[in-house]
């Protein structure tokens, strides 16, 4: 089977268009998770001649309640399911409390995971994200998932990983 890459993130930082980029195109549905569709979403991806599944989730928040636990929980489990995580966070926000949480998440699901430096749309916004090292998941990977910025070299460092 084609190994499995899941985005998690808070909710507006952008996966659903990370996943639109790194699929190129609208492609077709391939696994739904029966009653949760909009919550955990497989799609088949390609890049460089390698094959494999990305899954996009839906918002995770610490402490979620109702409706938003059940989304976190999808997300939690797409993390455990994958074989590496992107996880994303908003550069422009810098690393929030919400994000460090959701590292230590990560970190119980043992994955390997690479920080995405969503929404740097530009080579000064690039300058500013060093702070995110503070995350402790190493490197971030600056990209503009919107406009394509450093989509290419996000894709190759995914390879490298999978
Ligand atoms: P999700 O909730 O994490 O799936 O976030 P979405 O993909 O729905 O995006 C949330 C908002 O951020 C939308 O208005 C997007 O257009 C915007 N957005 C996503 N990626 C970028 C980016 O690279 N740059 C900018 N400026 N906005 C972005
Ligand atoms: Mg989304």
């Amino acid at each position: 089977p084609a190994p499995v890459v899941a985005v998690v993130g808070r909710p507006n930082v952008g996966k659903s268009t990370l996943v639109n980029r790194i699929l190129g195109r609208r492609q077709a549905v391939v696994e739904d998770v029966a009653g949760v569709t909009r919550d955990r979403v497989a799609y088949d991806a390609q890049w460089a001649g390698r094959r494999f599944t990305v899954v996009d989730t839906g918002g995770w928040e610490p402490d979620a309640r109702d409706r938003a636990a059940a989304i976190a929980a999808q997300a939690e489990l797409a993390a455990a399911s994958a074989d590496v995580v992107l996880l994303v966070v908003d550069a422009r926000v810098g690393a929030l409390d919400e994000d460090e949480a959701a590292v230590r998440m990560l970190r119980r699901t043992a994955k390997p995971v690479i920080l995405v430096a969503n929404k740097v749309d530009n080579a000064r916004q690039e300058m500013e994200i060093a702070g995110l090292w503070s995350l402790g998941l190493g490197e971030p990977h600056p990209v503009s998932a919107l406009h394509g910025r450093g989509s290419g070299d996000l894709l190759d460092t995914l390879l490298a990983a999978l």
